[in-house]
């Protein structure tokens, strides 16, 4: 039997079409063994941690506030990303150039199964205010023999603006932060099918049948969720032909453990993840769809889940539009909003006195005309909430586009 490697390992050129054979072809296994071999190879680290264990299952998974201690392989440039994780918990995680590439060609897999044209425009809801408009170049890239051009909006950008851009490009395929997608809806309070989108791809966080059903009803196209981290990359993506979620569990070996899924990408070298705890509650199916494509499929039953903000305005914050992870010396936070509408943040950082300086100016520009208190100490919120790393107990009074509470409908 061959050892099965990650993709990765092919030419660049060749990573659509091996992930689409892969995707359509028998199941593959994973020499546990030989693997478990591989990460003891990388570093002390993993040699310790490995230890004499000669199964999988008894290498102790590998959690968030452990990952500052794993070793970065040198020998290529890595680059740093940091994520609040599903917990608020910061985490920095280092990947090479071709790791990113490669990233990037995994969570483009289900686009190899999307009804789409040969050249395709598309429209992606990321972090932060800033919106692109007509005249901004798109990013260029070709996948598998299609065009895209890509043009990026603010989870929190202007929606007139938003709309405008979407109006004007008419894109095929729209994707991005869920709750960003969801706000610019309440927000637009029209009808979008005009715009002639035929999929919304949301991900970045658990995406409830309500929100599922509000986007299919605004833009009158199809909803193809996706699953994933910042550490791990493209986890899990809802397929077109049977509707449930496909595992790339060719590149990502999951376990979908009782206390939280466990994985390990394989096709991370530089700084690999063994083991890896991301908490999120999935379990597998133990029947099979019918479905041309062959990866395993999963339900997805508890993950990430922040509720809204709602600014002095009215307005809703989206949850993922706070950057906290561009907050220096920042190690943990938690946000809430009391039923009276102020702000509490609470954090851990390295040098408090700095981060809450530059966290009450970034709250307050993140969330205008909230009173606001900051507080050294994560642990002292009453109500912790394993998903949430924003809650909110602040119910609007009157009711604003559509969206009368500060949860999430
Ligand atoms: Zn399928």
């Amino acid at each position: 039997m061959s050892v099965h490697q990650s993709a990765i390992h092919a030419p660049q050129s060749e990573w659509a079409d091996l992930l689409r054979q892969r995707a359509l072809g028998t199941q593959i296994s994973h020499d546990l063994g030989n693997l478990l071999d591989r990460y003891r190879r990388h570093s002390d680290f993993y040699r310790d941690r490995i230890g004499m264990a000669d199964s999988w299952v008894q290498v102790p998974p590998l959690e968030k506030n452990q990952l500052h201690d794993l070793p970065v392989d040198a020998t290529t440039p890595t680059q740093e990303a940091r994520t609040s994780g599903t917990s608020g918990f910061q985490v920095t995680i280092h990947n090479n150039r071709r790791e990113r590439e490669f990233r990037r060609a995994l969570l483009y897999r289900p686009q190899l199964f999307y009804d789409l044209p040969q050249s395709v425009t598309q429209v992606v809801f990321v972090d932060g205010r800033w919106c692109a408009d007509a005249q901004t170049k798109p990013k260029e890239f070709t996948y598998a023999g299609r065009h895209y051009r890509t043009w990026f909006v603010g989870a929190s950008a202007e929606p007139a603006a938003v709309l405008n851009l979407l109006v004007t490009l008419r894109p095929q395929l729209i994707r991005g932060i869920a709750s960003g997608i969801v706000r610019f809806i309440h927000e637009s309070s029209r009808s979008l099918q005009h715009i002639g989108a035929r999929i919304i791809g949301p991900g970045g966080e658990f995406l409830t049948n309500e929100w599922r059903t509000l986007m299919q009803e605004a833009f009158g196209a199809q909803v193809l969720d996706r699953y994933g981290s910042t550490e791990t990359g493209a986890i899990a993506w809802q397929c077109p032909h049977c509707h449930r979620y496909h595992a790339n569990s060719d590149e990502i070996i999951l376990e979908a453990e009782p206390g939280g899924l466990i994985a390990t990408p394989l096709f991370i070298s530089s700084q690999p993840l063994l083991r890896y705890r991301l908490g999120d509650i999935i379990t597998f199916d133990n029947d099979k769809p019918e479905c041309p494509v062959q990866l395993p499929t999963i339900k997805i039953q508890m993950a990430r889940r922040d509720d809204w903000i709602i600014d002095g305005a009215g307005r809703q914050v989206s949850p993922l539009s706070f950057q906290f992870e561009q907050v220096p010396h920042l190690t943990a936070w938690r946000l809430h909003q009391l039923s009276d509408g102020s702000l509490h943040l609470y954090f851990d950082a390295e040098k408090p006195e700095i981060t809450a300086g530059l966290l009450d100016q970034h709250l307050a520009a993140s969330v205008p005309n909230r009173p606001r208190r900051i507080t050294a100490g994560i642990w002292k919120l009453d109500r912790p909430g394993k998903f949430k790393r924003i809650s909110s107990d602040f119910t609007l009074s009157v009711n604003h586009a559509g969206a009368g509470t500060g949860k999430p409908v």
